[in-house]
């Protein structure tokens, strides 16, 4: 009988996925929909074939980036120090760097836009790095896999003191509403994002939009 390779590589990522440590607030909890985040870990779903797919090219992300700290290393003129996938625990919530190099976070992305531009919750995810690792600078860097022309972006991001007791507060706000509606086991009391411009397109695939949209909030 023919081996179906396709069945063997869907559990392959399906049991990376689930081996994921989704113990504590992460980061990505709270960069997105604070309710979608909860509502994962009260009920979560099953994953659909296009999650796996996301998932598996996140994967390949992460090996792309290892390959890239080795030749950062390799090209550089003057002792560098570049983590991979920096563990960092600070404030009550856990994080994953992508790389950081001479202790300065960098965050990777890859877009189906068309543009290599940053979004805006690539911001928030980086100034929270930023926050946590006590770095004033940082970098987000995009790869777009549908840019007909200038399919990579590079961007420096420096804060001030100010903003970054801004985003310190912004981040404690957020871990504070995602562990209060987590010990509730109340959904309800997470912050959504039904009416924000910028982030509402979570919601077009979202696993829980029946019952988020059923509440007037
Ligand atoms: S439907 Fe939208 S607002 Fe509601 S949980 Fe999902 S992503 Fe969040």
């Amino acid at each position: 009988m023919m081996l179906k390779i396709l069945d063997i590589l869907k559990q392959g990522v399906r049991k990376a996925y689930d081996d994921r440590n989704r113990e504590g607030v992460h980061v990505s909890d709270l960069v997105l929909c604070i309710r979608k985040s909860v509502l994962n870990r009260l009920d979560p779903q099953p994953l659909t074939d296009i999650d796996i797919r996301n998932f598996n090219q996140g994967l390949s992300h992460h090996h792309t980036t290892q390959q890239l700290a080795k030749e950062i290393v390799a090209e550089s003129e003057h002792p560098t120090s570049v983590e991979v996938e920096k563990s960092v625990k600070e404030f009550g919530v856990l994080a994953h760097v992508d790389l950081v190099i001479n202790g300065i976070p960098v965050e990777i992305k890859t877009t189906r836009s068309a543009k290599a531009a940053p979004s805006d919750h690539y911001y928030t995810q980086l100034r929270y790095y930023m926050v946590m690792l006590g770095q004033k600078l940082g970098k987000i860097l995009v790869e777009s896999y549908n840019a007909k022309e200038n399919p990579w972006s590079e961007t420096d991001v420096e804060l001030t003191d100010d903003e970054m007791e801004m985003h310190k507060n912004n981040l404690i706000r957020d871990r504070d509403n995602f562990n209060l509606a987590l010990e509730k086991k109340d959904w309800k009391l997470a912050s959504h994002v039904k009416n924000d411009k910028r982030k509402v397109f979570m919601c077009m695939r979202c696993p829980y939009k029946k019952r988020c949209y059923d509440i007037d909030d």
